[in-house]
């Protein structure tokens, strides 16, 4: 995809299939010249004459034939989503009718929209930068209320406020050094020294608070990575059922990592979970038990957090002291299952487990199952609902270009330290200013635009 604004996009913004109104976009200086053609009021009012923001009620019409009644609006730049004129026609939601009114759209001139092409023209067009721009796509995206106020927060620029604000210290250190350059009989470097040292210390320590974000942001945007671990027979089926029946929603399925893991995904009171299941694997033959240990090591590797579950109503045997071993200590929960079959709050051997933290439940009744959710919200977020509120890293890209930053700041400060030129500060500055500047997209190549906007949905 070319990064050019120049023409005339079109495409189908609202999802495919049935719907109650379906929604044409068009963006570009002949957005208006397209669609006006194709539409008629009743009176003498047109998309031209139109004042902007006001909708329309009218007709498209094909060949003279009418083909829908629909609203219709315009959106003139630099006050649209894109900051160009923008029409939108909003149809009865057939599949087919707004198919026929894009193809009418196509004809008079538009082209169709790329993935993301809208969002990316808003981004070209300086009304987004890149972690907005993102933020768009996470809130589309969302998978449980907590990734829904993270998207929210970026959207109104948390996380841009905050690189700026960085960008502007930087720009502040760098701006003397230059002067330094500039100037060498007067010593500036040494003259500013801790002005700048303590300018650099403030970003460094800002830009790793960032860092220290960002796995819980991955978390809270993709959502905890649960595998539900276990002997055959212990609950794990039961366990998973139960859990998505507290969901508030079944968002989506997704395939496992692994091609012999299901994952599902759902919202646990605001906190996204995709469950990796191994449930449904019967060990019959020694093969296939290997196998089962296989499948159990595999869900474990592409975990946050295992939940190891045990028949509270058995003994434990040898197959669940197995699991137990592969379980990451720091990261494992071990679910006490069949709670209402046991004789007391805690089976006989609840010695053996040691450290592990573990809750008591019953997959079949229900019982206990409240405090596993709780459990599982407290380990994501550890006491860091505030977080929520604050800047906050959302994808690889940002981390690995804060890191970045983060490099070139603490050379920057080490060659200060070390007394050296100028020059060579500079160059680490600069190095910072343009790894701070990508994260918001400010620096960033059109090609990794290109890939970033192309994994948009079609007419966003
Ligand atoms: P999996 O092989 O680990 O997936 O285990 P399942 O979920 O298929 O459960 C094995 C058996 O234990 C089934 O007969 C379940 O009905 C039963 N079961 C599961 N959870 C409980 C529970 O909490 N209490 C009781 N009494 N039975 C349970």
């Amino acid at each position: 995809m070319k990064l050019n604004a120049e023409d005339t996009i079109a495409a189908i913004a609202t999802p495919p299939g049935a719907g109650g109104v379906g929604i044409v976009r068009v963006s570009g200086p002949r957005a208006v010249a397209v669609v006006q053609p194709l539409f008629r009021t009743k009176g003498k009012q047109t998309l031209e004459g139109a004042p902007s923001h006001h909708m329309l009620y009218g007709w498209i019409e094909r060949d003279g034939e009418p083909l829908d009644e629909v609203l219709a609006v315009v959106m003139r730049a630099p006050h649209s989503y894109t900051r160009q004129d923008v029409v939108e026609v909003h149809c009865h939601g057939g599949a087919l009718v707004t198919r026929t009114v894009l193809e009418l759209t196509l004809e008079r001139g538009a082209r169709l929209a790329h993935p993301g092409e809208f969002t990316l023209r808003a981004f070209l067009n300086g009304r987004l930068d890149l972690t907005r721009a993102e933020a768009v796509q996470d809130l589309v995206g969302a998978r449980s209320g907590w990734g829904l106020r993270v998207s929210a927060n970026q959207l109104r620029g948390r996380l841009y406020g905050e690189i700026q604000a960085l960008r502007e210290d930087v720009a502040h250190v760098a701006a003397l050094v230059s002067a330094g350059i500039d100037f060498p009989e007067e010593d500036v470097v040494f003259a500013h020294r801790e002005d700048i040292q303590r300018r650099l210390q403030g970003v460094e320590r800002r830009v790793r608070g960032l860092l220290d974000t960002a796995e819980r942001g991955r978390r809270m945007r993709e959502g905890l990575a649960v595998a539900i671990v276990g002997r055959p027979n212990v609950g794990k089926s039961s366990l998973l059922n139960a859990l998505l029946r507290e969901s508030r929603a079944i968002v989506t399925d997704i395939p496992g990592t692994t091609r012999d893991t299901l994952e599902e995904s759902l919202d646990l009171g605001g906190l996204a979970v995709r469950l990796i299941d191994t449930a449904g694997i019967r060990d019959t033959t020694d093969k296939i038990e290997r196998e089962g240990i296989a499948r159990t090591r595999r869900a474990i590797e592409s975990a946050d957090l295992v939940l190891a579950v045990l028949d509270g109503s058995a003994p434990l045997l040898p197959e669940d002291r197995q699991v137990l071993a592969l379980a990451p200590a720091a990261a494992t929960l071990a679910v006490v299952n069949k709670r209402d079959r046991m004789s007391g709050a805690e089976p006989p051997w609840a010695g053996e487990l040691g450290p592990l933290p573990r809750v008591a439940l019953s997959a079949l009744t229900g019982e206990g199952l409240p405090a596993l959710e709780e459990w599982m919200r407290g380990w994501a977020v550890q006491d860091e609902r505030p977080l929520l509120e604050h800047a906050i890293l959302t994808n690889l890209r940002q981390t690995q270009a804060a890191q970045g930053a983060l490099a070139a700041v603490q050379a920057a400060l080490a060659a200060i330290a070390d007394g050296q030129g100028e020059e060579l500060i500079a160059v680490d500055l600069a190095r910072g200013l343009d790894a701070l500047g990508d994260i918001v997209g400010e620096t960033t190549a059109d090609d990794l635009l290109n890939r970033i906007f192309a994994e948009f949905c079609i007419g966003k």
